[in-house]
């Protein structure tokens, strides 16, 4: 059995048994020979733009000998597929703003994908907005901590979600409606970071210093709220 990180099982919890999955920015191919090891998945279609990774892919599925489940294909983001193909979309490990482009540049497979997976390495917030802007609601969300990092995995589906509060695009509703441990953990780290912020813009006499310091305090107080919740 192929061993994952932390990160990329937590990606895979969120995938229904027995789905057909469209694994985007596949790498080394290691989700998609886990997802049908464990019956996660039927079958996947293993996507890459990038010659390199894609050949190391291909490598990978053919020493697993699982050709006839894993389909690698070269080419960017969901042109590698016809609408249909695939009911549970993965896009991990790549930026928030990459998968946007590929979700924006994909519409029309996009529509006969019922589940999509995100696992953005950054600009989490701005992928939490746009999906809410489509026509996609936040099903799930998952916070991970591995190597130092926190990463989030969203689970999104179609429906109508309105979420206005920046904060709560932020920090995400459903890590927040479960008082989720791991972004508890997360936001303590951020309130004693924000403190140290701080400290270094109270000698700062600028405008930009004055007005970065009052967003701090208010993000510091939207914490100290979210904490107390959380006791
Ligand atoms: N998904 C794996 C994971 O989470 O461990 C691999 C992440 S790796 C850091 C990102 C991969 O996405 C790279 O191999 C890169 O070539 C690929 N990638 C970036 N943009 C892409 C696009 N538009 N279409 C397909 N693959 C893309």
């Amino acid at each position: 059995m192929v061993g994952l990180s932390k990160r990329l099982a937590a990606v895979a919890r969120h995938i229904p048994s027995g789905s057909v999955v469209a694994d985007i920015g596949t790498d080394h191919a290691f989700l998609p020979v886990y997802l049908i090891q464990t019956g996660k998945a039927k079958k996947v279609l293993a996507g890459e733009v990038t010659p390199g990774p894609y050949h190391t892919a291909r490598e990978t599925v053919r020493s697993f000998k699982l050709e006839q489940q894993i389909d690698v294909r070269i080419g960017n983001g969901l042109a590698i597929m016809q609408p249909g193909e695939a009911d549970v979309a993965v896009l991990a490990g790549m930026g928030g703003r990459t998968i946007i482009s590929i979700l924006i540049a994909g519409s029309e497979v996009l529509e006969a994908i019922k589940r999509l997976i995100i696992q953005p390495m950054r600009d989490v917030t701005v992928v939490r907005r746009w999906l809410v802007e489509n026509g996609w609601c936040l099903a799930d969300e998952e916070m991970v901590y591995e190597d130092g990092h926190y990463y989030v995995i969203i689970t999104a589906e179609k429906g109508n979600e309105k979420i206005v509060d920046e904060f709560i695009l932020n920090v995400g509703p459903r890590l927040l409606e479960k008082k989720d441990n791991i972004l508890v953990d997360y936001l303590k780290k951020r309130f004693a970071n924000i403190d140290v912020v701080l400290k270094r813009l109270d000698d700062a006499k600028s405008d930009e210093a004055r007005l970065r310091a009052s967003l701090l305090i208010k993000e510091k107080e939207k914490i100290r709220e979210v904490l107390e919740l959380c006791q």
